[in-house]
């Protein structure tokens, strides 16, 4: 027997299992860990258990063992999925994405290198030289992206604190041309604050400080990327602006406020090529107007500090964005022409922050949640939607399952004028009060009869949840309760005019390249510019139509402990996300169904020496009806249905006598 069928290791396949049961399934999910196997299918779906430890099942060999195979002929792994989406890409002109999902620390990134690193080397077997250097281009692009876009956090040394999708476009041949990355909410919070324990962003602590061999892996792919001097030379001076507006504070003479520590502002004019005054006045005045007036207000200390983070934020926001931009520019397709070439195919890979529940749940959280439903609604919609399709273009019948659609939940979120989202931006837009306590008392009125909104108003005996301040969403994955402490303040995003002034304005081209809307003058800004809550609505809204219209692979990631172990399967947390990824549910569809399936040529290829009818060559009109003369013959008829291309067995158990008497032969 191949070694993916050998019990000794489980269930290759979580279909297999006799009772579709949350303990057996927790059970062959903790043995085939315990055994090292970290790979399990759901029929086309991998579901991944972070390892924590360096595994031998990653090298050129392994690749060779994957390269062209059906998915079921090698034990479970990310190459057979990769291979997967490659294959229907190549053959079948189609569209392809795989879609990383799982919590912080589950094991995406890794996941999404590993599949990048599988693309690069099965493709371009004549070594073409620009499709090499479009390969090197996109497996570089990661490292300076995570050096700008993780930190370390309690959950994980290395969390990815953004959304990433990639896009591989492939020629005719079927060798990656380029590529295109969409990046997703940067937690920039984060430059200003870290919870105790974590750290900012990778790139803060490589100019310099420590990290010094990162540093240079990072310097080096930047310049192979193609970043000229100046331009990496202002990164970082971006980066040491940051670190030093970290240490500016206000104070407070009579009535006006002034910085403390103006030695500090005489460093910051230098990093970004201005002058000090400039700097000075951007600090401490902002500039308003009022009808046909113009006036420069004088902040308090208190805005002044605000003004200062905002800054902050803001500029490693857009440092990065221009990053991803600059990595765009290089690695995006030239001098494609379809006409002539063919058509570009791509296969996109999306590695975007999973489920949070943390102590302290904000507007970041709620955003990433919303995500997750996003993606859980697409699951729900694509994995039926393939079973349904391939069903039906077999022509056989299909068999509706149920299961929990949480539409619900993307409604209470997203809807027009009734949504969370909305009732933000009207919050925001309030003329007078603007809190985040109005926010709160605008969802208690709308979403007061909803089932998955609740508050303290709303039920007074939770003492879980504090009065204007809380409230509390039943997600798929579970209840998060979120502050609205906040809330109003990240929505709106305000970067004061006169700070986007003071970087366009900068003798720097680089810097003041990152800035065009520092050209307008205050009186020209008439547009109130979107949300952050309405960009990334938009943003996610157009990711998920993008996916839909691709061919979807999924793994699905796991996170065995919280201690970074590789010994350790914690049951309750794994059990937890078994739950709220919908893996059992996942299989009941897929089992609902047929578990197997198999193109009729490759079946009596793996089976024909069961029947003398097939063995070792048929006479039959088609591979059809050999398959249908074998199985008649093992008495499986009822348990199969036959496709057009296909022959489909309900019950694994049919599958497994198949396999013992091929292994008796
Ligand atoms: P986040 O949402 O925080 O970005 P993530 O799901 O992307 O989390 P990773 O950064 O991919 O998590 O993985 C966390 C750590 O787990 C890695 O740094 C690595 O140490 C370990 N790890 C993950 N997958 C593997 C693997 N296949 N083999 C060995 N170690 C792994
Ligand atoms: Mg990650």
């Amino acid at each position: 027997m191949a070694e993916h069928e050998s019990l000794e290791f489980g269930k290759a396949d979580f279909v297999l299992l006799d009772n579709v049961s949350m303990e057996e399934f927790m059970g062959n999910l903790k043995l085939r860990f315990e055994k090292g196997r970290i790979y399990t299918y759901i029929g086309e779906v991998v579901v991944s258990v972070n390892p924590y430890r360096a595994m031998n099942i990653y090298s050129r060999d392994t690749v060779e063992q994957y390269k062209g195979r059906e998915l079921y002929e090698r034990p479970p792994h990310l190459f057979a999925i990769a291979d997967a989406a490659y294959k229907a890409m190549k053959r079948r002109n189609k569209d392809t994405c795989i879609v990383i999902s799982g919590e912080s620390g589950a094991g995406k990134t890794e996941a999404s290198k590993y599949i990048m690193q599988y693309i690069a080397a099965i493709t371009n077997p004549n070594q073409r030289a620009e499709v090499e250097r479009v390969k090197n281009m996109l497996l570089k692009s990661n490292c300076v992206l995570e050096a700008f876009g993780n930190a370390k956090t309690n959950r994980n040394d290395n969390s990815s604190r953004f959304g990433k999708y990639m896009d591989i476009n492939f020629d005719f041949k079927g060798d990656p041309i380029g590529g295109h990355i969409n990046n997703y909410l940067l937690e920039k919070s984060r430059v200003i604050f870290q919870q105790e324990g974590e750290r900012s962003f990778h790139s803060f602590y490589q100019s310099g400080i420590n990290d010094s061999a990162d540093f240079k892996a990072v310097a080096d792919a930047m310049k192979v990327i193609g970043f000229t001097v100046d331009e990496i030379q202002t990164v970082y001076k971006i980066l040491a602006t940051i670190l030093h507006l970290g240490n500016l504070t206000f104070g407070v003479d009579g009535d006006v406020t002034l910085i403390e520590n103006t030695k500090l502002v005489s460093v910051i004019k230098d990093l970004l090529s201005t002058k000090e005054e400039n700097v000075q006045k951007a600090m401490l005045y902002r500039t308003v107007a009022t009808g046909r007036d113009v006036i420069e207000k004088q902040h308090t200390t208190q805005e002044a500090s605000y003004g200062r983070d905002a800054l902050a934020k803001a500029m490693y926001e857009r440092l990065f964005c221009w990053i991803v931009g600059r990595i765009n520019d290089i690695i995006e397709v030239k001098n494609y022409d379809a006409r002539v070439h063919g058509k570009n195919t791509v296969i996109g890979v999306l590695d975007i922050y999973g489920f949070e529940i943390f102590q302290n749940n904000s507007f970041e959280q709620f955003c990433i949640n919303y995500c997750n439903e996003k993606l859980q609604q697409l699951f729900i919609q694509l994995v039926l939607k393939q079973e349904q399709e391939e069903y039906q273009r077999e022509g056989i019948p299909w068999k509706h399952i149920d299961y929990f659609n949480n539409q619900i939940i993307v409604d209470l979120v997203e809807q027009q004028h009734k949504g969370i989202f909305s009732v933000l931006d009207e919050a925001c837009m309030n003329v007078g009060k603007v809190t985040d306590e109005v926010f709160l008392q605008g969802l208690n009125v709308k979403l007061a009869k909803h089932a998955h909104f609740t508050s303290r108003k709303l039920s007074p005996t939770d003492k879980s949840l504090e009065f204007d301040r809380d409230f509390r969403i039943r997600h798929y994955a579970g209840d998060v309760a979120y502050s609205v402490v906040g809330f109003i303040d990240k929505n709106k995003d305000t970067l004061f005019q006169d700070f986007k002034r003071l970087l366009y304005n900068s003798s720097n081209p680089v810097l003041k390249g990152m800035w065009p809307e520092g050209k307008l003058r205050i009186t020209e800004v008439t547009k109130r510019p979107l949300t952050a809550a309405t960009i990334f609505k938009n943003s996610m809204i157009s990711l998920v139509e993008n996916l839909a219209s691709k061919e979807p692979y999924y793994v699905r990631c796991i996170k065995p402990n919280d201690v970074k172990s590789p010994l350790l399967f914690e049951p309750e947390r794994c059990r937890h996300q078994v739950e709220y990824l919908g893996l059992l549910e996942n299989v009941r569809v897929r089992r609902a169904g047929f578990a197997y399936r198999q193109i009729y040529q490759r079946f009596l290829q793996r089976y024909k020496m069961i029947s003398e009818f097939t063995w070792p060559n048929h006479d039959l009109p088609s591979d059809k009806d050999a398959v249908k003369k074998l199985l008649q013959g093992c008495k499986f008829d009822h348990d199969v249905a036959y496709g057009k291309t296909k022959v489909f067995i309900r019950t694994p158990r049919t599958l497994f006598s198949l396999e013992e008497q091929r292994s008796e032969m």
